[in-house]
């Protein structure tokens, strides 16, 4: 509970703290603080302009009261001068210095008229004036000056007014110290005033100034990280487009590999396609063969930049040693392939194209620099090699299966479903090419006597023997296949009777010649016999040509095995045919006899 009125707490200060809450209350506690003061130093000084007014009306008063009593002793004096040496001029002075007093007087009257007492005292003044220089004027008209001169009654009136002038003068010079005094104290109480409300203002601007700069450092930092995000954001777009770009061709390059119908063709698109995945780059896709010796290029590009050998062994590979991805860059260290015919690239990768346990080749690409070998590349070629390689897989499964659908597991030899549909096709061509199509048949004799004397591995062990013997002794382009248990037969394309008769023989010498051995003992002689039917320009069905060449088969044995017959329909009806072509020569041909 504690711990959370604590955080209750900070929260509240750091909120209340939050520069951007402060700033507006900042603000207009300045504006309330600038208006305060202003109308402060306006009353204020209205104040000091009234006190000194005070002073200025009090010197003024002062100023007035000398005139007064400057002007009543011009009075006297030519009143005295008058009583001395009468002069007209003495009256003339006498009269004005009474009319400057009057003017005087009114001055001070006026200027008294605020304050009753003061006001008072004039009056008091103005009579006792009134009444000095009555008396004077009057002395002056009467010409009794003399005697009078030193009259009591003329001392007492000048004293009286000379001691209520200088009472007045004394009041009012308190009065100025007073009012002095005040002013003072109201100036220095304005520059107090003043100072302070300067100190509070600044600590105001200051605190003001550290929340600007606050705040501005706080929108530098946001600023900053709103950059930070922009770019990653940017990065990331970049990335995602990338990415995007990558997704595309991976799609595409696996619709390209599904429609492959042999690993040369997917060889060739996945070349194609790591070509566009690092441009400027050269390389090579490789193959494995059979034995597993040797890798051959299936593909290759950039030839200028890739130097690598066309033909390899699989341990010049890291990648192939390793099992797994290779890449060298400047700063790897490392082994590097053996593969290279030339100086070795500055960066290169070598990818192991494996799936379904097997490895079937490589895919080697070669750059100018290594950041074009980058990690979203090398995971995009990583990705194509899997798919590349699961379909080379896929497609080396199909053609297994293809191949143990029309061979015959044993011997190897294609078997009769596959000769019964090559035999049609080979018949056409023959037709269309007119051309002549051979057929041996060839059966071991006795094989059961065979299998029951040396057991049923033994005669395997014949079977195969014989299968190898045949298809040594054939063209690639003849078909051999196992037609029955011990049963075999050779199509022979685009050849001539003599030729097919000529092989039939040598195959039977061949197969009696062989010298078989099983488990360290010999098997004895093995023989087969022969049948042998032709068609010249497809002329006969497979149906045909088989039964002919079975009859021959059948005659050879008749004959006491270990030869070679020809069917004797196929001698007639090519005895038929050279009658139709004459004049050339009859056809003529042997039959070899054990
Ligand atoms: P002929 O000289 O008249 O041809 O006599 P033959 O014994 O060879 O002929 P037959 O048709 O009587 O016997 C064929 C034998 O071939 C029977 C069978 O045991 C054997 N055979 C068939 N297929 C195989 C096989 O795959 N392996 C083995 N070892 N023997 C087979
Ligand atoms: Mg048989
Ligand atoms: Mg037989």
């Amino acid at each position: 509970m504690r711990y959370l009125l604590k955080n209750s707490g900070k929260n509240v200060l750091q909120s209340a703290l939050d520069a951007r809450r402060l700033l507006p209350f900042a603000f207009v506690l300045i504006v309330g603080f600038l208006v305060a003061m202003a109308w402060d130093s306006f009353s204020r000084t209205r104040e000091l302009l009234s006190s000194q007014a005070y002073v200025e009306h009090t010197h003024q008063v002062l100023y007035e009261m000398d005139a007064i009593q400057d002007g009543l002793g011009d009075a006297r004096e030519a009143w005295l001068h008058y009583i001395l040496t009468p002069e007209q001029q003495d009256l003339d002075t006498f009269a004005e210095s009474s009319k400057q007093i009057w003017k005087r007087v009114a001055r001070v009257e006026d200027l008294t008229r605020d304050d009753p007492a003061q006001a008072e005292r004039v009056k008091q003044l103005q009579v006792m004036i009134t009444d000095e220089l009555k008396q004077l004027s009057d002395n002056l008209r009467t010409n009794k000056t003399l005697l009078i001169y030193h009259s009591p009654a003329t001392d007492f009136k000048q004293d009286r007014v000379r001691n209520a002038v200088q009472q007045f003068k004394d009041e009012q010079e308190t009065l100025l110290r007073e009012r002095n005094q005040a002013a003072q104290a109201r100036a220095q109480e304005v520059e107090r005033s003043v100072s302070v409300r300067v100190g509070v203002f600044s600590a105001l601007m200051a605190f003001v100034f550290v929340l600007v700069i606050r705040e501005s450092k706080k929108l530098r930092i946001a600023e900053q990280a709103a950059l930070h995000s922009q770019t990653r954001l940017e990065g990331s777009l970049q990335q995602l487009q990338i990415e995007t770009e990558s997704g595309k061709m991976l799609n595409e390059l696996q619709a390209n590999l599904q429609i492959c119908v042999n690993a040369p063709e997917a060889y060739e698109v996945l070349g194609g396609y790591a070509q566009k995945f690092i441009p400027n780059s050269a390389g090579a896709v490789f193959a494995i063969d059979s034995s597993r010796n040797l890798m051959g290029v299936m593909a290759s590009w950039g030839d200028s930049l890739s130097p690598t050998q066309h033909i390899l062994s699989p341990e010049d590979c890291c990648a192939m040693r390793g099992g797994r991805l290779h890449l060298q860059v400047e700063t790897s260290r490392g082994l590097t392939c053996r593969h290279f015919s030339g100086s070795i690239p500055e960066a290169y990768v070598c990818l192991p194209l494996a799936a379904l346990g097997e490895t079937l080749g490589i895919l080697h690409i070669s750059t100018e620099h290594s950041d074009q070998l980058s990690a979203s590349r090398l995971a995009m070629i990583q990705q194509a090699g899997e798919y590349a390689a699961l379909r080379l897989a896929n497609l080396r499964l199909r053609e297994k299966l293809h191949d143990q659908s029309i061979r015959d597991p044993l011997t190897g030899l294609y078997n009769r479903r596959f000769l019964e549909a090559t035999l049609e096709q080979e018949l056409h061509r023959s037709g269309r090419h007119h051309t002549g199509l051979g057929v041996i048949m060839a059966d071991i004799d006795k094989f059961k006597v065979f299998n029951d004397s040396f057991g049923h591995t033994a005669g395997d062990i014949v079977l195969k023997e014989v299968a190898a013997m045949l298809r040594r002794s054939v063209r690639t382009e003849d078909i051999v296949c196992r037609y029955g248990g011990e049963e075999f037969l050779v199509v022979l394309p685009d050849t001539t009777l003599e030729s097919v008769s000529e092989r039939a023989e040598q195959v039977r010498e061949s197969i009696a010649k062989l010298d078989l051995q099983h488990a360290g003992h010999a098997l004895g002689k093995v023989t087969a016999s022969f049948g042998i039917s032709f068609s010249q320009d497809g002329v006969l069905t497979p149906e045909i040509l088989l039964r002919y060449a079975d009859e021959a088969l059948y005659e050879s044995k008749r004959r006491g095995c270990n030869c070679v017959s020809l069917s004797d329909s196929v001698t007639n009806l090519l005895a038929e045919k050279q009658e139709k072509d004459a004049p050339n020569p009859p056809l003529s041909f042997k039959i070899a006899q054990p």
